[in-house]
């Protein structure tokens, strides 16, 4: 086993103590004790360090001089201050020689006391000795002495603990309690390597959506001791309001070694109130805020967020004449704070607004737009899935769409419940205040449309069951759920709670529309919305969206009356009945075209023609084949024998999109009559000048495109005839799959727009369903085979480079034309960047998603 001085770096050292290497932590302690901040002698263990100390390589030679001053505090310092770390270890070196030196000073029970309850903790997270034994022993002695607290037992009684303890630590170790603090200290960092790697450790971890992190590292310091007539104080405090982002000093104080429920708050606008609020302490008593160093603290802050251009809370020791740093984080600004804090510099000339725009993270409006299930809900997790659509929501369970349609209709909030959602779930959806789903993955079918309509979903959820009657929810715990029993879902962590959790109201914060301002200015990539629906389209252009890039025709048809339409054309025997039928469905869809239009004058709109596949549209209950039978005067068995007709095997592969506008050309010429006859409608004359976008999905060859244009171009020619006046329309290709990247530059001969919907493009390039990948996806992540789910964050290497090609190849076949993204990718960050860098002219998503890629686009 190696010994090296060379693995500690000593707390006062000048050396960089990188937070990639040494963790958030001891970074930050580093840095603040160059400021000037006082802070405890003791050492920095790096993370590569800690490895080699989990695997024998390496034993930290820790000085004598050092470890004759114990007992001495060691705590975790992980990547991200964000990621729960580990208890403490405490009074690390105390043994009997010690407590014997200490005695003199705090006295003998308070140090058996302590050192009772230290070998108790250490035999329990160190040698996994059992809790109950220690437990028991305790509460068998104290009912003996009919006392009620250890600290009411007397020196004999505690050593008598001590020995029993000292006892089972040999009986069952076969060695002693190690007394000597350099072995207790190797031993804790063992074990916290042991805990950090523990099944718990990454289950919460993993519930934070932090994977594949298995970086700890520890910093050992003394513990501040003071006499027993001098308390000392465990003071937490902030320089900062963190709701508003005002200047207040505010925190928390506690006796060192009490519990934290005994905190005080306290808080005031500035130092001299907090001096004559005269918080006093110990004995001899001194007022908290007297100490000779607190307004030198106030300064030091100062310092550190010119510096840092943070703010940081502190946690400090504070005695009557001296002051310790042992911690600090950076403060968890609500938006609205931070907002604040930006135009306060921008105000006073400290930072342009440039810099500010650079400086927001875009994903922190997410909290703003969606309820927060308040932070102490208290309830049990009973599943985690994907969060596929931010916000929080408790309601009662319905497992069918019809369900939750009639429980909504009684004024209930519900939570749609399914193994996976399709098509015919919509309505259900639109009724419900959230989905759950237990398959699926961050582009299924659920997660998209919730993401659109701005309801919270979670997908994907592996430790929950359906049982095979669709009538409960059944958890890995054997709890039964049934319809009706309230649920919560929060889909920005994919947790599913059982219960009514108190929720916190969204709240768009000041200054919310000013910063996107600012980053309309700048972003050089237009930002649409992916919108369907009227409600949607309001909320796009609450947001100050482009246009719309991608309106899904598709979800107009399920209405209840419009299905029944819909079924009726694909279904009637007789063409006369079809005709009809179709007359009918071109009214309703152009109504709806002519409101989102209205709603979006002057900008631009893209409507999608059908996508889905045809069994998507037809019945699939017997109570429906029975509706349907009577309307189409056809018997039970020919209308389910057609409907077998037109199943399909793998329908996501198979008569959908551009195929079927060519396998059924009246539907396609139906919506584009609706959707030109729209347009005139909202610009009359000058519909020329504001063309509507007429968008063909899932093509892979010119020959589609080629012909549907004619298509499209003879209904134009038709309708021209009819109003005698100019009619224009841009016709557009969704490049959604790998034939189609790779020959864009034939569709963009052809076209005026190319749009990449990525999600299928992703589903195809890796041969992975976007509707199964949440039953692995987890795996893939933490076994490090994907690095991010490419449903959710566009794969550069694969993806990305289809992207490339495909643009590289449409713009040298027509300069003019315009590319964009508008799969799920076009509300990430990191995609838009790409999306950017290649060149693409705009990015489509969800509306509640447009803020975010403004400011990324802006960055
Ligand atoms: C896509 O595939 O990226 C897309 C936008 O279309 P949809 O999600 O409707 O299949
Ligand atoms: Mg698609």
């Amino acid at each position: 086993m190696k010994k090296s001085h060379k693995s500690l770096i000593s707390t006062f050292s000048k050396l960089d103590i990188s937070q990639k290497k040494f963790g958030d932590r001891s970074s930050i302690l580093s840095n603040l004790s160059k400021i000037g901040y006082p802070i405890v002698e003791g050492f920095f263990i790096s993370y590569d360090i800690m490895k080699q100390i989990e695997i024998g390589q390496q034993t930290p030679q820790i000085p004598n001089k050092f470890l004759e001053c114990g007992p001495f505090c060691l705590r975790s310092s992980t990547n991200k201050t964000e990621i729960a770390g580990l208890e403490p270890f405490l009074y690390l070196g105390l043994n009997k020689e010690k407590i014997d030196e200490l005695s003199i000073t705090f006295g003998k029970k308070k140090l058996s006391q302590i050192y009772l309850n230290h070998i108790k903790n250490f035999g329990i997270r160190v040698f996994d000795l059992e809790t109950d034994f220690f437990e028991h022993s305790i509460l068998k002695t104290l009912n003996q002495k009919k006392i009620n607290s250890v600290n009411n037992l007397d020196i004999k009684t505690l050593n008598y603990l001590i020995s029993e303890f000292e006892e089972y630590y040999r009986s069952s170790l076969g060695f002693d309690f190690p007394e000597d603090p350099s072995d207790q200290i190797h031993y804790a960092l063992k074990a916290i390597m042991n805990e950090w790697q523990s099944p718990t450790s990454k289950i919460l971890r993993n519930s934070l959506g932090i994977l594949n992190e298995d970086n700890i590292g520890v910093i050992i310091q003394k513990m501040i001791f003071k006499s027993l007539n001098s308390h000392i104080v465990d003071l937490e405090i902030q320089f900062i309001d963190s709701n508003t982002g005002e200047e207040k000093i505010n925190g928390r104080y506690k006796k060192v070694g009490q519990n934290y429920t005994t905190a005080k708050p306290f808080e005031g606008t500035n130092y001299k109130k907090l001096l004559s609020k005269n918080i006093e302490i110990g004995r001899p008593k001194f007022n908290l805020f007297s100490n000779p160093f607190f307004k030198k603290i106030k300064e030091l802050d100062k310092k550190t967020s010119t510096i840092y251009n943070k703010k940081f809370s502190y946690r400090f020791i504070v005695g009557a004449e001296d002051l310790f740093l042992i911690d600090a984080k950076k403060v968890n600004l609500k938006t609205s704070a931070i907002l604040k804090m930006h135009m306060d510099c921008v105000k006073k000339g400290i930072l342009s607004k440039d810099q500010i725009i650079s400086k927001v993270e875009p994903d922190m409006f997410v909290q703003s737009l969606h309820p927060q299930i308040s932070q102490n809900s208290g309830l049990n997790i009973i599943g985690v899935g994907l969060p596929a659509s931010p916000g929080g929501v408790s309601g009662k369970v319905a497992f069918r769409a019809e369900e939750a349609i009639r429980m909504s209709s009684k004024g209930m909030t519900v939570i749609l419940v399914r193994s996976e959602t399709s098509s015919e779930d919509i309505r259900g959806m639109h009724a419900s205040a959230g989905v759950l789903t237990l398959r699926g993955g961050m582009s299924s079918h659920a997660a998209v449309v919730a993401r659109g309509l701005g309801k919270p979903c979670v997908v994907g959820v592996r430790n929950l069951s359906i049982n095979s009657s669709l009538n409960s929810i059944i958890t890995s715990e054997g709890e039964v759920l049934k319809s009706g029993d309230v649920v919560t879902i929060d889909g920005s962590n994919g947790h599913v709670l059982k219960g009514n959790a108190n929720m916190v109201k969204p709240k768009l914060p000041k200054y919310f529309f000013e910063i996107l301002d600012w980053a309309s200015d700048r972003g050089k990539i237009c930002i649409k919305a992916n919108a369907d629906t009227t409600k949607e389209a309001q909320q796009a252009k609450g947001f100050k969206v482009d246009g719309i890039g991608l309106c899904r025709t598709e979800h107009m048809f399920f209405e209840k009356k419009s299905l029944q339409i819909m079924q009726k054309i694909l279904l009637s025997p007789s063409d006369n009945d079809k005709m009809n039928a179709i007359t009918i469905l071109s009214k309703i869809q152009e109504l709806e075209f002519k409101k989102i239009f209205k709603i979006m004058r002057g900008k631009t709109v893209t409507t999608r023609l059908l996508d889905l596949p045809v069994h998507e549209f037809l019945p699939n209950s017997i109570n429906e084949l029975e509706i349907l039978a009577d309307e189409l005067k056809m018997t039970f068995l020919q209308v389910s024998e057609r409907c077998k007709q037109m199943a399909e095997i793998n329908p996501m592969l198979g008569k959908r999109g551009v195929r079927l506008g060519i396998l059924l050309p009246e539907l396609y010429k139906m919506q584009v009559k609706a959707i030109i006859k729209a347009s005139i409608s909202v610009y009359g004359k000058n519909q020329k000048e504001f063309p509507p976008e007429i968008m063909l999905p899932m093509v892979s060859s010119f020959k589609e495109v080629n012909l549907l244009k004619k298509l499209i171009d003879d209904v134009v020619a038709e309708i021209t005839k009819e109003f005698n006046f100019p009619i224009n329309y841009k016709l557009g290709v969704m490049v959604e799959t790998p034939r189609a990247a790779l020959k864009a530059g034939e569709l963009a001969v052809i076209s005026s727009f190319l749009s990449f919907g990525t999600n299928d493009l992703t589903q195809m390039t890796y041969g992975l369903s976007r509707d199964d990948s949440g039953t692995f996806m987890r795996d893939y992540l933490e076994k490090g085979i994907f690095p991010v789910d490419p449903f959710r964050s566009l794969d550069l290497d694969g993806v990305g480079e289809l992207l490339k090609i495909a643009s590289k190849k449409s713009r040298a076949a027509n300069p003019s034309i315009k590319i964009g993204i508008c799969g799920e990718h076009g509300g990430d960050p990191e995609s838009i960047d790409f999306c950017k860098k290649i060149g693409l002219d705009f990015v489509s998503c969800s509306p509640f998603r447009v803020p975010i890629a403004r400011i990324a686009a802006a960055q």
